[in-house]
């Protein structure tokens, strides 16, 4: 069938096959151009099908020549419903890698539940014996745990209401946005998603199942940002949640002390993915950014954040490079001041006259798009095509 993008608010409810597999070609590409990584041989990716799981995943296997497994939760077609773009992506990435004669399993299941964590490790024992690398790169709205009992994540402000400009997608105009603040529960909640507790649960599962080597290196993904977004982000749920991820990393470190086992939080980038897309104010501030990055010729995607992590500040010839508040961080360009000060001067002028010359807009809309598979250089989109 010809599959078209149906995009409602911020998210877009069909995907592309072949633009999804173009992509995820394109990012091996980038890896393999820019040349080896020496690094683990044996890597689980939790979270692996989209955005920066994706990318570590393909670092991974076409940078260090690993063997990789894969954990997403991703449908297939139905029908007339075209499966998600993750499951378009590993299917192209597990074919690739194998056609390289690399190792790649993939898990599409619930990562949060007993049975996926099983699952996996009973996959390492049959084909690997263990891993030297775990990459948790989750980001859900939701939590089941083992209990039954399930948890939704909220993007609140902690304290007062918080007011800031938001830019409406669907009209171009920009106007204020509001976000109340969450209650103790919804706070608890959020930190139940998205903090660091399941990654810790995996971790102590891999380790009970003597599947983990001894040293091996496991990394979550955080983000800060600037003040401007401190109240939605940083200060609000999500960053308690994130908080709680970084004291996860610590009480991993120290828990696994007598293996050698080392966790670290890198904090990356702010970039258009689909957990990003969904939080207010950020996509104004996502496109105000692009266009000084790409200005100065400084502007990275998910692959150049996680080709830079691990060849640069994981694995790189310096040793491990921690930074003065014990994380690894990715996001250094885009908060260096010469762009937060171009970013918060157009910030200050932006208004719904000007928005499309002051922020790049066509570059949101592009990397919204191909992130499920439109718009990418070379498909012919009028073609039928197999979902
Ligand atoms: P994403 O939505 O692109 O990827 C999320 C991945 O998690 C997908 O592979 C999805 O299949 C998987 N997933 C979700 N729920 C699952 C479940 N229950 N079981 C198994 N797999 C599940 O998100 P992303 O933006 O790449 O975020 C990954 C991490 O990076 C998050 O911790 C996020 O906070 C962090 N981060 C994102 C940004 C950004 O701007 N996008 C910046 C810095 C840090």
């Amino acid at each position: 069938m010809v599959v078209e993008p149906k995009v409602k608010g911020f998210i877009c409810t069909t995907a592309h096959p072949v633009g999804c597999e173009k992509n995820v070609l394109g990012q091996i590409d980038y890896v393999k151009k820019n040349g080896k990584i020496e690094g683990p041989k044996k890597v689980l990716v939790i979270g692996a099908s989209t955005g920066y799981g994706l990318a570590s995943r393909i670092t991974a296997a076409f940078g260090m020549g690993a063997a990789t497994i894969g954990v997403l939760f991703d449908k297939e077609a139905s029908g007339k419903r075209t499966a998600t773009p993750g499951f378009y992506n590993t299917r192209a990435f597990d074919a690739a890698a194998q056609a390289e004669g690399l190792y790649s399993k993939s898990i599409n299941g619930d990562a949060f539940s007993l049975e996926i964590k099983e699952q996996v490790i009973n996959t390492i024992k049959e084909d690997l014996g263990k891993v030297d690398m775990v990459v948790y790169s989750l980001a859900s709205p939701r939590r089941t745990t083992p209990d039954g009992t399930s948890y939704v994540s909220s993007l609140k402000t902690i304290g007062a209401d918080f007011t800031q400009k938001n830019w409406n997608l669907r009209d171009n105009t920009i106007t204020d946005a509001t976000l109340t603040s969450a209650t103790e529960e919804e706070i608890a909640n959020t930190v139940k998603v998205m903090g660091g507790e399941d990654w810790i649960d995996w971790m102590n599962a891999l380790s009970d199942a003597d599947v983990l080597e001894d040293n091996a290196i496991t990394l979550a993904y955080s983000y800060i940002g600037p003040k401007l977004t401190y109240p939605i982000y940083h200060e609000g749920t999500i960053g308690r949640a994130k908080q709680h991820l970084a004291d996860s990393a610590i009480a991993i470190t120290e828990n696994m002390r007598d293996k050698g086992i080392k966790a670290y939080v890198s904090v990356n980038k702010a970039l258009v993915t689909q957990a990003s897309s969904a939080i207010p104010v950020v996509p104004l501030y996502l496109s105000v950014l692009y266009k000084v990055m790409k200005e100065k010729d400084i502007h990275e995607g998910c692959i150049e954040q996680m080709y830079r992590l691990f060849a640069e500040k994981v694995f790189g010839t310096e040793g491990i490079q921690v930074e003065a508040d014990g994380m690894l961080h990715v996001d250094d360009w885009e908060m260096r001041e010469d762009v937060q000060k171009e970013v918060m001067d157009i910030w200050e002028q932006i208004n719904s006259d000007n928005l499309l010359e002051l922020a790049d807009t066509d570059g949101y809309w592009l990397d919204f798009y191909q992130m499920f598979g439109f718009k990418m250089d070379g498909i012919d989109y009028s073609l039928d095509v197999e979902v």
